[in-house]
């Protein structure tokens, strides 16, 4: 490590420490004394908290999201509450929620599915989804919600990798994108489309191939019994969201709700009568984990938005709905910082009690933005799909580093590694020295494979260690930053660089909406640094404001770390889920394959 252990670290002790005060916390947060919840933590306890299936017949994910609280003192509270695009509402309680779910699991067993077949849904975030993934983990069957923009390609390489043997989508959706391919699918036996209203039912009932969903709903009993179901048994697959490479379909099990629900918990701080509002999609990872289980399990009333980022609408959201708990990520967050604190002014956010932010780095600009905005800083967390939950997170009782994701899950057990030659790995004890994030398997949600690439699954590990590929340091008080993927690390010069940090100081300059940093070759350095920057607004590019940027940047980073290249780029490339596609912006810069862009933002439609 001695490349590494070489640089400066600049983020931590750079911006100063949010203390959490009394007026922070409001109510006593879930998880009030971090050590002595870790002291004391065993997965046992945190899987005595569900109620398994009665009569002892194992745990199964919708059961514990949705039955328990059905037949229990939450019956008629709002399970889901939509917001559709037209403004539209349609509130589900539990008990709705179980009578739905139910008849989806009794059409799935009428069509012959069961244990282990794949239930695929390609839809927006209308609640038809919601109650085909619910209702096909009640039948045992695997559910895959998918991106409701991908393309055909990218939808029929995932229905031929996930053996999809029913594929619940919208009607519209099926002329546009699955019709095509559907000759391609012989596996794919049903297909149900979501049409609106009667006349849109009647439609429907007319796409040869297909089934109704109102008419097939309609023919099925509200009772179901889930059948026993082993806490090993698979519930769930999702697909990785292509950022460095091919996306991957990750599996997870039954038991992986004992993560969803204690991170739930403990992470987003959630309380009996919270009203919670996770903005991702179900189509990754965090929308299905955090946008459908943990709420659920928690039994807190799940708030869903149908509509695409949009600021007015979404504070209108907020303020409407009294979200308490919001869960949102970077990219939302770095949008609304550029249309600025004036497009808040006129909304009642007050109901605001915890926020949270996960999938790329959260820049300390950002973290520091919504303590001007709503009062509170955002809560970075950090996971992936193959971990299936959060684990390292900034807890509603513990002092926020901006910058930094905060401290591993009670349970999880983390460190820095530096891989050797032979394929096994050490632990670097050192704080502040960069090495590759690892976690020691075990957790309920870790993935049980990634589909069909058994080799690469096996790759994952060195002895007890889970390897995310993901580069990371730990503080002398116990946090993680993150530094960069990998992949994405630049070498120049001999000394490592994380792309976040430098992004980072970027940010600070008024000028700056967003920034993505890569390493280009260099004969003399072997990389140098260079960075792509989108301008607030107000600002506009000029070779003044280039030298000014690459000034700032120097000053604050030093002339090694510090962009010899500035662009300026009116919109990075990002993912479906919203994260700057690096790997992107080299090969367009190198002229080289721009690789697998299944789920670049852009090439969706
Ligand atoms: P692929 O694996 O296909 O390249 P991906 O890694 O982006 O795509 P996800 O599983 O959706 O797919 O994302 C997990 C990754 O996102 C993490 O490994 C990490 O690189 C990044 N990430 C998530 N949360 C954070 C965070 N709080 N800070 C920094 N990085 C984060
Ligand atoms: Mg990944």
């Amino acid at each position: 490590m001695s490349e590494s252990a070489s640089r400066q670290a600049l983020l931590p002790g750079h911006y100063p420490t949010i203390v959490k005060s009394r007026e922070h916390l409001g109510k006593p947060p879930n998880l009030l004394d971090y050590e002595a919840a870790r002291a004391a933590f065993r997965w046992d306890w945190a899987r005595g908290l569900l109620d398994g299936l009665p009569g002892g017949r194992g745990l199964n994910i919708a059961y514990e999201a949705v039955d328990r609280h059905a037949k229990g003192p939450r019956a008629e509270r709002h399970a889901l509450r939509w917001i559709g695009r037209s403004g539209a509402q349609r509130i589900l309680t539990y008990r709705d929620l179980q009578a739905e779910t139910n008849k989806f699991a009794n059409a799935l067993l009428s069509l012959g599915l069961g244990e282990g077949d794949a239930v695929f849904v390609l839809a927006g975030r209308i609640p038809e989804l919601y109650i085909a993934v619910l209702g096909a983990l009640k039948a045992k069957c695997v559910a895959s919600p998918l991106f409701s923009a991908f393309g055909p390609e990218p939808l029929a390489t995932r229905l031929k990798l996930g053996e999809g043997r029913l594929l619940v989508t919208t009607e519209a959706l099926y002329r546009r994108k699955v019709a095509s391919i559907r000759p391609q699918l012989p596996k794919l036996a049903h297909v149900v489309l979501v049409s609106e209203g009667q006349q849109g039912a009647q439609a429907a009932g007319d796409v040869p191939d297909t089934l109704e969903w109102h008419q097939l709903m309609a023919a099925q009993s509200p009772d179901f019994e889930i059948p026993p179901t082993a806490p090993e048994d698979r519930a769930l697959l999702h697909f990785t969201s292509g950022t460095t490479g091919r996306p991957k379909g990750a599996i997870h099990v039954h038991e992986a709700v004992v993560t969803h629900h204690i991170t739930g918990y403990y992470a987003l701080d959630l309380h009996d009568d919270d009203i919670f509002w996770c903005t991702a999609d179900p189509g990754w990872v965090t929308g299905t984990s955090y946008g459908i289980i943990a709420p659920l399990t928690n039994g807190v009333t799940n708030v869903v938005v149908e509509a695409e980022f949009d600021a007015a609408t979404w504070y209108g959201v907020l303020q409407r709905e009294r979200v308490s708990v919001w869960y949102t990520a970077p990219t939302a967050i770095r949008m609304m910082m550029k249309l600025g604190l004036e497009a808040l002014r006129n909304f009642d956010l007050s109901s605001l009690r915890f926020l949270a932010s996960v999938g790329e780095p959260l820049n300390p600009e950002a973290v520091i933005w919504g303590q001007q905005a709503f009062g509170q800083p955002f809560h970075d967390n950090w996971w992936q799909t193959e971990t299936g939950g959060i684990m390292i997170a900034n807890y509603a009782s513990m002092d926020v580093k901006p910058g930094s994701m905060g401290r591993p899950l009670p349970g999880i057990e983390a460190a820095i590694v530096q891989r050797n030659a032979d394929g096994s790995v050490v632990e670097i004890q050192e704080p502040l020295v960069e090495g590759e994030l690892a976690l020691k398997a075990g957790w309920p949600s870790m993935m049980r494979g990634y589909l069909h690439e058994e080799e690469r699954y096996r790759k994952s590990f060195a002895g007890p260690w889970y390897l995310t590929g993901d580069l990371a340091m730990r503080d002398a008080d116990g946090y993680y930053w993150f530094v960069g993927r990998a992949d994405d690390v630049i070498k120049s010069s001999g000394h490592l660089i994380g792309p976040f940090e430098v992004e980072s100081a970027l940010m600070e300059h008024p000028a700056v909406a967003e920034a993505g940093v890569i390493g280009k070759p260099d004969p003399v350095a072997g990389e140098i640094v260079k960075a792509f920057v989108s301008l607030n607004p107000g600002f506009t590019p000029s070779e003044a404001l280039r030298r000014e940027l690459l000034g700032h940047a120097r000053k604050r980073l030093g002339a090694v770390v510090a962009p010899k290249e500035i662009d300026f780029s009116p919109a990075l490339p990002r993912t479906r889920s919203g994260k700057i596609m690096r790997r992107l912006l080299k090969a367009r810069e190198l002229g080289l394959p721009e690789g697998d862009l299944s789920t670049l933002e852009s090439n969706a439609e």
